[in-house]
This record gives structure tokens, sequence and C-alpha cells, in this order.
């Protein structure tokens, strides 16, 4: 099932999601299926559960775009271990359509979570996936890419998406 993309402005977007609890339900199986389906029919390399309006700490990645079954990765409760190194690149996010900025992440980045299963592990990123692995985390704990942009930057998004959401073309 694909899930309608939440995007700014909802406050599901701006707080904690809670932790995942309990593990290896059908339920828990299922909604990770449908946040992958979710994810790849927005064309996203990652998904957090608050976009498609759930506040539980879930998060899809697959930075091969479906084209790499080795990367379809699940993070549940999700804890950034290390950083390392910079990288300055352009982010953008399905909750927030029609931007992108230059924001600055770690290169090299450690993360530790749990699998649809409830076991943990460990798995270090460089790049994309480690850019994946910071902004996939921070939507869990209600932080969105924009906080990374220079106030200056951030209020003219707010101020476009909020005429947007006037005109009736934010949904
Ligand atoms: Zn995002």
């Amino acid at each position: 099932m694909v899930y309608p993309i939440v995007k700014y402005g909802e406050p599901v977007l701006e707080r904690e999601a809670d932790d995942v609890t309990e593990f290896d339900t059908p339920e828990l199986h299922k909604f990770i299926e449908d946040m992958f389906e979710s994810m790849y029919a927005a064309k996203g390399v990652g998904l957090a559960a608050p976009q498609i309006g759930v506040g539980k700490k879930v998060a899809v990645i697959d930075v091969s775009n479906g084209e790499n079954p080795k990367d379809k990765l699940v993070l549940i409760n999700p804890r950034i271990l290390k950083i390392e190194g910079k990288q300055v690149g352009e982010e953008g996010c399905l909750s927030i359509p029609g931007f992108r900025e230059h924001v600055r992440r770690g290169k090299r980045v450690t993360v530790r979570a749990q699998n649809g299963r409830g076991e943990w592990f460990e798995m270090t990123g460089e790049d994309l996936l480690a850019r994946a692995f910071l902004h996939e985390t921070d939507h869990l704990y209600g932080r969105l890419y924009i906080t990374h942009v220079s106030a200056l930057k951030r209020d003219l998004i707010r101020r476009k998406v909020r005429k947007l959401q006037k005109a009736g073309d934010w949904s």
C-alpha cells in the first residue's frame, strides 16, 4: 500500500516519534513493506514513518532506488553513534517538495538500530548513505534538514511554503 507523503507544516514532522517496542509482528512487517512501496512510489532514497503520518521510529533507506536488493535498509529506533569527516551537498526532502539546499553533513556515519525482528545492528555508511542515515534519523527526532541551513534560507523556505499553503498548492 502506498501512503501519501505528509508535507512540512504537519506537526507529526516536528516532534520526536515514539520508540517501537513490539517486533516481528505481521503488522510491523507489513508496515515496513508499505514504507518501501511508498518511498519507491515517491522516488525517494529514504523515508521516515512521520512522513506518512505515523509517529514511530521506523525509517527505510535504499540509495540504489530499488536497483539492488542489498541496499534495502530498515532502521528502527536508530541512534547515530559516530560522525567522521565532512561533506557538503544538495539535500532535499519528500516532505518539502520543490526545495533543495546545500547541507553540511558528516562523510562517514555509524548508526545503531534494530531491524524488523528487533535485532540490534551497527552499520557504517559513507557519502549518500551517511547523509541518508543522518537525514532519516533526524526525521525520527522531529528535525527536518532545513534546521541545518542558515536562518535566512530557512525563513525564505517557510515564507514560500506559507504562500503555497494559502494558494492551496501544499497538501
Ligand atoms: Zn526527509
